[in-house]
């Protein structure tokens, strides 16, 4: 019985090197073959010759009205000239060195010419002649992304013939009364029309059956994990309530709206028997950490441990410092566990870990080092967790009995997207800032600009404040980047002396050098603070009110955000500076997107229309499936409609018992264990 998970072996002329070959596709059975979509059609769809500019690539349909010539010159060099009535005009075709072309252009035949067309002589220079006969090859216009370890021919040749031995066996996934409201083709049609389309009008079509597809599926697949997770056992964290509220109550200031409405969702999880996995999305400085520290408050008072996982030491000592003090005088005693720990201090920690003596576990990635073992871990919290691999992420959520997972990020995605791209997880959203936060103020200057940039920043040291500058980023080489913020420190250092004091930051130095510096800046020993992009995430000092970023237009949106981000955390009013002569329109873009706005989650659509939804969220780390054909973003329309339907279908009672879902069911059991969405 033919199957779609044949190994390609079993089509002919396929040996192991052409195996070994299409596995550098990611092509291993039938079915990977059959879904290989083509990245685009080359245009077979006749022309209008008015419309044509000259030396464009056409494709013409018309009848031959003349007896072809052929004329034969040198060795082997021929051309082949007829009249060709297209419409009601005739025009020359003329074909070079394809002698063989003669017996099929004959008189009155139907012909499509594919060829350039060459305006002033009103022909076309063409290279593929195609009669009636011929009409069915003309059908693939199919162009793959291919490789050097396989041609294209090639390729399209073995699609051909796995679509020819296997069309039988290739069953319909999306339910029959969905297919029907939304007039979809059955699986068998589309997979044929999308390497094989007779016209534009099929491909789009079956494109569009393709994109609902894909969607319906990953949806259905995140949700069914989602469920499943639902049904697994967690902890039930019943903390005291009164307690957590004399906490909160003590905090020293009112959360806002948005901060209550997601500590309810979460709290809920933790009361719940499943395991909680949550994302909590909030722009930088909306409260995010006062968020988690409640979280963990009330782990801890219902007798669990708590780790916290930041991406870099100067963060998770940042973190330490900061919980240290949110902390005092309750049962909640931390423990910071970095990679600079000497070994003495290290085992010393780990054993107050395992006794659960420390029961708020603060570091980077030590914290999953598989020598640390917790006594009670019931909840992992994980700072700007796109910066952690899935992998990374998977083993702190297998610590301990099923912690509960809360995964903090500043990095905004647009709503719609979010819940799409980590649909297996819950998502809370800050969507507000605290009272009496001004706005950064965002300038854009010409580099030549410079000396007014400082003399502004000047001004507000003269005024009590601190300030940042970033050095340009030089992606090639980290030595260059720390040359380069060594270079700028320098200057500065002598710029700004006597009066203020310049520190430099790199990723470079140890953690203790950077503690070292942090704590400088802080402490206000340090006016000025040049760094590298180290200071992108998280670093907290209130007192910081100017950020300025040399050549801003080498970086991303979403890291200007970040570094922005920086300023702004008091009650001054703070400013950014961005030094930039863009060269591009994106770069234009960017710029001026800083300018206009400091809503991060305006920042990020833009960045999105910008880039594509790809690039934003890292396919990678993110978990979100490089979509074959579907693009979340501008088929987001469909994406949010597959995704309702893929829930209405898991709510139905016994869909999985219906014949007509029994592949469904098969596609389920057989992609489930391959998706490892953290
Ligand atoms: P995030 O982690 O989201 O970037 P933080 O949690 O570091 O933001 O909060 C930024 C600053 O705002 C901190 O100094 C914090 O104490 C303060 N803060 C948080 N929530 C509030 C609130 N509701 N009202 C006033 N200040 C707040
Ligand atoms: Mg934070």
């Amino acid at each position: 019985m033919k199957s779609l998970q044949d190994s390609v072996a079993n089509l002919k002329g396929v040996g192991p090197k052409r195996v070994a070959d299409l596995a550098t596709l990611g092509i291993d059975t039938v079915g990977d073959l059959l879904t290989y979509y083509p990245s685009r059609y080359d245009d077979v769809t006749p022309v209008d010759l008015a419309t044509v500019k000259d030396r464009q690539k056409v494709t013409v349909q018309g009848t031959i009205v003349s007896e072809p010539l052929l004329t034969r010159y040198g060795y082997r060099r021929s051309r082949l000239s007829l009249r060709i009535q297209v419409g009601q005009q005739v025009i020359m075709a003329t074909f070079f060195n394809q002698a063989y072309l003669a017996k099929k252009a004959q008189l009155n035949e139907q012909v499509t010419v594919m060829g350039k067309w060459d305006a002033r002589r009103r022909q076309v220079t063409a290279n593929k002649l195609l009669t009636a006969a011929d009409e069915k090859k003309k059908s693939s216009g199919a162009v793959y992304p291919v490789n050097k370890h396989i041609r294209q021919v090639t390729l399209r040749g073995l699609i051909r013939q796995a679509y020819d031995d296997y069309w039988s066996v290739i069953p319909t996934l999306i339910p029959t009364p969905l297919r029907q409201r939304y007039r979809l083709l059955d699986r068998q049609q589309m997979i044929h029309d999308l390497h094989f389309p007779k016209d534009a009008g099929k491909a789009k079509a079956a494109r569009r059956t393709a994109t609902y597809e894909e969607f319906f599926l990953f949806q259905l697949r995140l949700q069914a994990l989602r469920r499943a997770r639902r049904q697994r056992n967690g902890n039930r964290i019943l903390y005291h309530n009164d307690e957590l509220k004399e906490f909160i109550a003590g905090i020293g200031f009112e959360l806002t709206g948005a901060q209550k409405r997601v500590v309810n969702e979460i709290c809920r999880d933790l009361r719940e028997p499943y395991q909680m996995n949550r994302l909590l999305q909030g722009d930088v400085g909306s409260g995010k950490t006062i968020v988690a520290a409640i979280a963990i408050y009330a782990t801890i008072s219902a007798g669990y441990q708590a780790a916290l996982m930041a991406p870099t030491e100067i963060l998770a000592a940042q973190h330490a410092e900061k919980l240290s003090k949110v902390f005092e005088g309750t049962h909640v005693h931390v423990g910071l566990l970095t990679g600079s720990l000497t070994a003495k201090q290290h085992h010393q920690l780990a054993t107050a870990i395992k006794d659960g003596s420390i029961n708020l576990i603060i570091g980077t990635h030590a914290l999953i080092q598989d020598n640390v073992e917790y006594a009670n871990l019931g909840l992992v919290v994980t700072d700007e967790q796109h910066r952690f691999g899935v992998n990374q992420r998977q083993q702190l959520r297998e610590k301990g009995n099923n912690p509960d997972v809360l995964a903090m990020t500043a990095t905004p995605i647009p709503r719609t997207l979010a819940i799409t791209a980590y649909g297996e997880m819950d998502v809370s959203i800050i969507d507000e800032m605290p009272a009496g936060r001004k706005p950064v103020e965002t300038r854009w200057l010409k580099i030549s600009q410079q000396s007014e940039a400082l003399h502004f920043l000047e001004a507000q040291l003269a005024d009590g404040a601190q300030a940042y500058i970033v050095s340009p980023l030089i992606e090639e080489s980290a030595a260059l980047d720390v040359q380069n913020a060594t270079d700028l420190y320098q200057e500065m250092a002598k710029y700004f002396a006597p009066q203020y004091q310049v520190g430099l930051l790199h990723g470079r130095m140890t953690g203790e050098e950077k503690e070292n510096i942090m704590h400088q800046f802080k402490d206000g020993k340090l006016q000025v603070l040049v760094s590298t992009t180290v200071i992108e995430v998280g670093v907290d000092n209130p007192n910081a009110t100017v950020m300025m970023i040399y050549n801003a237009d080498r970086f991303g949106l979403a890291q200007l955000h970040q570094l922005r981000g920086r300023v702004g955390r008091g009650d001054r009013q703070s400013y950014c500076l961005l030094l930039a002569d863009p060269k591009t329109d994106e770069g234009k873009a960017r710029m001026k997107t800083m300018v206009e706005t400091t809503d991060g989650f305006k920042v990020a659509q833009r960045d999105l229309e910008l880039r594509g939804s790809g690039d934003v969220l890292g396919n990678k780390q993110s978990g979100v499936p490089d979509f074959k054909v579907g693009d979340p973003v501008g088929d987001l329309k469909i994406l949010q409609i597959a995704r309702q339907d893929a829930a209405n279908l898991l709510m139905t009672p016994h869909w999985d018992e219906q014949d007509d879902n029994q592949p469904l069911v098969l596609y389920l059991q057989r992609h489930q264990l391959q998706t490892h969405f953290d």
